[in-house]
């Protein structure tokens, strides 16, 4: 991608609007529109990163057994008066009328949607188990939206659910998920923890949040520094005895066994291998995916920028292209990469050495390159790893072979 064709449009001053790091950043390097208070559209480079989020989640989910589909995120009011949280929830729902008075909402969550589509299939303990999942806009009316994507009122949800004759099934897919969660969790980098948590307006046994630790989370968790445990209640820490200390935490996953709490309410059951009436056992696993975005950006970023995890940075690198008339090279090199899965930004502007770099830095793509005076003559790369700051010369034609070392070196 030529930057001078695309559509990015990085901003110098930093944002006013903006309530925390990560919301400053990714406006200020255009991945987001502010739409309003609590709503944001995905430009581009926003785009990118959040497609490249769902295709992490969504090999894992695969992997795990599980299958996709797409729910509707207009629900009717009716399925939510079988579990009363019609009640519950009544203060986040957006509610309305269509021009036939039906009584309808945008979707908070779908627990009662997909307990109906399974219940109207699902007839026989032969069908069991499965995991359904989707990854779908949710609606909250937050009493407080804040933190660009931390809190919306819009944001993107992969919620999936699992369906099981016996309790023994659902812990087993219970932990499957768990497992999942931590695969999924590692390749976004994030520094994540696992609490146990109350199952609250859900209902349910079991529950764990993975929780990421950052200044503007709204959880409190203890932590003990000596050990690196993190406990739900002040207590001195179990392995040492050590003091804990309060630290804000930021949920970015959550998991539930949810049981026969929706299926009794919703009539939700299968013939077993005796032939009698058996509730299905329910579990559901969310993960917040916009909230994945901002929770990266707030903790992987230092003063010049964003600085992106591999698995889901926009592209590959930023090239730079700091002499004129090497344009057509710096095609070339990107339709050479690109065979090998690897993308570039090319920048290609007519603008000065410094506001390229400024950019790159701010934008955050894992590696910057440079193709100026060195390249004249010795046809050599210059790299830098954005991470670390680390500076390579690569010449042109191990340029595939640096960056495929590179990934295997993080993949083991
Ligand atoms: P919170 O406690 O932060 O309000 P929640 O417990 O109500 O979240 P869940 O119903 O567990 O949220 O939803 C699953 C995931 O969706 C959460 O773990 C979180 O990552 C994400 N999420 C929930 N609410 C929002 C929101 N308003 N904006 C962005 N992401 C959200
Ligand atoms: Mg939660």
């Amino acid at each position: 991608m030529l930057y001078s064709k695309s559509f990015i449009n990085t901003s110098r001053e930093d944002p006013k609007v903006a309530e925390c790091k990560s919301h400053k950043l990714l406006l200020k390097a255009n991945f987001l529109y502010m739409v309003s208070s609590g709503i944001y559209s995905y430009l581009p480079l926003g785009w990118r990163v959040l497609n490249k989020i769902n295709k992490v989640i969504k090999k894992q989910m695969v992997l795990a057994g599980a299958q996709e589909l797409l729910m509707s995120a207009i629900q009717p009011i009716d399925i939510w008066k079988k579990t009363g949280r019609d009640k519950d929830l009544e203060e986040v729902m957006f509610k309305f009328k269509d021009r036939k008075s039906r009584e309808l909402c945008l979707g908070p969550t779908h627990e009662e949607e997909i307990t109906e589509i399974v219940k109207r299939y699902a007839t026989s303990y032969k069908q069991l188990p499965f995991i359904l999942y989707q990854i779908q806009t949710k609606f909250r009316d937050e009493p407080r939206p804040r933190f660009g994507l931390m809190r919306s009122s819009e944001f993107i949800m992969k919620d999936a659910y699992s369906f099981s004759l016996t309790q023994q099934c659902l812990e087993d897919n219970y932990q499957k998920m768990y497992k999942t969660y931590e695969k999924i969790f590692d390749k976004f980098r994030l520094n994540y923890f696992i609490s146990e948590a109350d199952p609250g307006a859900m209902g349910g046994s079991a529950s764990h949040e993975f929780m990421v630790p950052a200044e503007i989370g709204e959880d409190i968790l203890y932590f003990c520094p000596g050990c690196n445990n993190y406990y739900k209640e002040k207590g001195r820490c179990a392995s040492c005895q050590g003091e804990t200390e309060a630290k804000k935490m930021v949920e970015v996953g959550h998991i539930f066994q949810l049981g026969t709490k929706y299926s009794m309410a919703q009539e939700a059951f299968v013939l077993d291998q005796q032939g009698k009436r058996k509730p299905l056992i329910m579990g559901c696993y969310g993960i917040g995916v916009s909230r994945v975005l901002s929770a990266v950006a707030e903790t992987a970023s230092d003063s010049r920028g964003l600085v992106w995890p591999k698995s889901i940075a926009p592209f590959d690198a930023s090239l730079l292209v700091l002499e004129s008339g090497w344009n057509q090279e710096a095609l070339e090199l990107e339709s050479w990469l690109e065979k090998e899965g690897f993308s570039l930004l090319i920048d290609d502007r007519k603008e000065p050495a410094g506001v390229k770099f400024n950019d790159a830095y701010l934008i955050g793509h894992p590696y910057i390159m440079i193709i100026g005076k060195n390249y004249r003559g010795s046809a050599k790369i210059e790299v830098e790893k954005r991470e670390t700051g680390q500076k390579f010369e690569i010449a042109k034609d191990k340029i595939v072979d640096f960056l495929k070392d590179e990934h295997n070196t993080e993949s083991n």
